[in-house]
Parts: structure tokens; C-alpha cells; sequence
């Protein structure tokens, strides 16, 4: 079976036929992602394979990334590497949701079909820091200890507060 990663499939299909896809997608394809970046240079690459464990459509995924991002301390541009290795269990409501074994991500399918696309997606936006920095050792957090008068470090850009469908979902199912 050939499949793009931009194209959506049956879950059923992807699973059944255990559809295994390498990718390489371009950073602004990524409707998400593209959204919270300053520059939409780069790709996601990674590799992803479906199949059913423990009853449950899952989908192995690993991608890997370097997101432009802007530090917070000092405004500059800085790629932030995403490394992950992830298995998301592929469930079409909250009740299936629930019954997820531990250890595996969630992602809640749209109409019983997904797109590589969709998982990448997702995938790379939870890697996403809400508050990018340089590291502590860095240029940047040496100079900000020198300013004079300590001001205090700028908050994150309103739009930097992005929605993690995952955190969200882990909320929903304490609060049972
Ligand atoms: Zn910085």
C-alpha cells in the first residue's frame, strides 16, 4: 500500500495492513506547528509504523526536528531540537481514551482516518517549549545576570500559551 504523509487513511486499514511510513515534511506543512514558528525552515523526518498491540490501534512514531524558536531572555532565534520516540494509541473518543494501557500517548482520531501529517503534527508541538531559552551556560544567560537593576525577563508571548489536545486530555480524565 503506498501512502504520502499528507494523505488521511482508515486507522482500520493502516493497523490491518501494518503500513509502515518514512517522512520527511516540511516545517510549514505542519498547520500547527507553522503556526507557533518564526521561521518555517526545516523539516520533521522520523518514521512511523501501525499496528495492533494489546487490542489497540497504536502507531509507533520517532521523529526528529530543529524548530526555529525565539528566546525569551534575549528575543533571539534559536532551533530547538526535537528528538522523540513515542507510541500513541489511536482511539476516536474519550471512553476509548480511558481504557488506553499506560504507557502510550493519545491521540484522538477525527472521523476513523489520520494522516502521518496530523501525528507529526501533534507530535512535534507537544516538543515544543511554552517559554524557549538558551541553555543557563549560554551567552545569553550570562549577560542577563549582568544587567543592571534586574529586570524582570519578559513573559512568554501570548501565543506561545499553544493547545496540547494531550495535556488537555490528561485533565479531562483526572478530573473522572
Ligand atoms: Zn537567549
Amino acid at each position: 500500500m503506498s501512502l504520502g504523509w499528507s494523505r488521511r487513511a482508515p486507522v482500520d486499514t493502516l493497523v490491518g495492513t501494518e503500513t509502515a511510513i518514512e517522512f520527511s515534511i516540511p516545517l510549514a506543512d505542519l498547520p500547527r506547528v507553522s503556526h507557533e514558528l518564526t521561521s518555517k525552515d526545516g523539516e520533521a523526518k522520523g518514521k512511523v509504523r501501525f499496528s495492533r498491540q494489546q487490542g489497540q490501534a497504536v502507531a509507533d512514531l520517532e521523529v526528529s526536528a530543529q524548530p526555529e524558536v525565539v528566546c525569551q531572555r534575549c528575543m533571539q532565534p534559536m532551533r530547538w531540537p526535537v528528538k522523540v520516540k513515542s507510541r500513541v494509541a489511536l482511539v476516536s473518543d474519550y471512553d476509548a481514551a480511558d481504557r488506553v494501557p499506560d504507557g502510550f500517548e493519545v491521540f484522538l482520531v477525527e472521523a476513523d482516518s489520520v494522516s502521518v501529517r496530523d501525528l507529526v503534527d501533534e507530535e512535534v508541538m507537544l516538543a515544543l517549549p511554552n517559554v524557549p531559552r538558551h541553555d543557563e551556560d549560554s551567552e545569553c544567560a550570562r549577560r542577563k545576570v549582568q544587567l543592571p537593576g534586574g529586570a524582570d525577563e519578559p513573559e512568554a508571548a501570548p501565543d506561545a500559551q499553544v493547545q496540547k489536545p494531550f495535556a488537555q486530555l490528561g485533565e479531562l480524565l483526572k478530573r473522572k
